[in-house]
């Protein structure tokens, strides 16, 4: 495997590296979205911080990487012989995957493909995972997202939200685990993602060029020290990362341990309404973005700085557009937060 650009040298972009670290938390988030320029690296950031996090135990031979100490999630295959040896499956330890979702793939080639004629022929349910399949217990990076077609983004939205991939042709059906945090990226310029799409998606960011000089030196120079001595340069960097590490580790156990006082769930829906989102999704997703923030802070409880640091990725891309109100949404979500809760 190619080596990765260190989480930690990334420069700038806070905001990004902040989704994906709450949506490693916790998945349950719903994707991220990256809305950004051409060439602004936005896959870097979720392949570096798929190299950085620790590598998984998986059922050896399993195709869709099955966890062999959940036996809740696992698939059919793993089930069937979990109950015949009684034992648990033999295992080893492999990188978290980070699967990337090619424009223009067919819906058999995402989902898998039934081979209904070996079905019928030999009776036996031949299956061919997908891409969906490889992306278990990791990453789903879509490039150009708004260029995909609708129905394969929700498609793809419903199978991260449900944690399964159910295919059915012809009467004949395979399910399967996959859970995996979906990142999308889009150029706003081509082409838009429909609102009701746009609204399923967890967390909206927005990552520019940087315009700052020192900034701009500071992301080439790293770059450039990176491809003349990746072992060098990732050396360099292992302490910074290591630490990121440890943080993601104790962020996931701590998760369910972090308490939401009522008047945090207050604050979530008096923002909403002041912004006038549609829905809950978005009061659901603030909770959860800033509980994941808690944890990763070893913080014990949500209070008004977390939901102040994920109010713009978490509702953003909900809101409605006002022709009374020019400025752009991150704008007026500040705007919303500042009045809420004070400069
Ligand atoms: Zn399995």
């Amino acid at each position: 495997m190619a080596v990765s650009f260190s989480f930690s040298a990334i420069v700038g972009q806070d905001e990004m590296k902040l989704a994906i670290l709450i949506a490693a938390i916790d998945p349950s988030i719903g994707g991220v979205l990256v809305f950004g320029d051409r060439g602004t690296g936005k896959s870097t950031a979720v392949r570096a911080l798929a190299a950085l996090l620790p590598k998984m135990r998986a059922v050896v031979g399993c195709r869709y990487g099955c966890d062999p100490s959940n036996s809740s999630s696992s698939c059919e295959d793993c089930a069937a012989l979990r109950s015949a040896t009684n034992a648990p499956p033999k295992s080893h330890l492999v990188p978290v995957p980070v699967v990337d979702l090619p424009l223009g793939a067919t819906e058999d080639r995402v989902v898998g493909a039934l081979d209904l004629e070996r079905a019928l022929s030999q009776g036996v349910k031949a299956f061919e995972p997908g891409l969906l399949a490889r992306a278990n217990r990791g990453f789903l990076y879509i490039d150009e997202v708004n260029l995909l077609e609708d129905h394969l983004v929700d498609l793809l939205i419903d199978v991260a939200a449900s944690g399964e991939n159910v295919v059915e042709r012809e009467g004949l059906s395979v399910r399967h685990p996959a859970r995996f945090v979906l990142v999308g990226s889009g150029n706003p310029e081509e082409g838009e993602l429909r609102p009701q799409l746009l609204d399923r998606f967890g967390l909206a960011v927005v990552i520019k060029t940087p315009v700052d000089l020192a900034a701009r030196v500071e992301v080439v120079s790293r770059r450039d020290a990176f491809e003349q001595d990746a072992a060098g340069f990732t050396e360099k960097w292992k302490k910074e990362d290591e630490r990121t590490r440890r943080r993601i580790i104790a962020g996931r156990t701590r998760l369910s341990q972090v308490n939401i006082p009522d008047a945090a769930r207050e604050r979530a829906a008096q923002l909403c309404t002041a912004l006038g989102t549609d829905g809950l999704r978005g009061d659901l997703t603030l909770i959860r973005a800033a509980r994941a923030l808690a944890a990763l802070e070893g913080d014990a409880e949500v209070t008004d700085a977390h939901l102040r640091r994920v109010a713009a990725p978490a509702l953003r891309h909900r809101l409605r557009r006002n022709p009374l109100d020019d400025s752009g949404s991150s704008v007026r979500v500040d705007r919303a937060v500042t009045e809420l809760m004070g400069a």
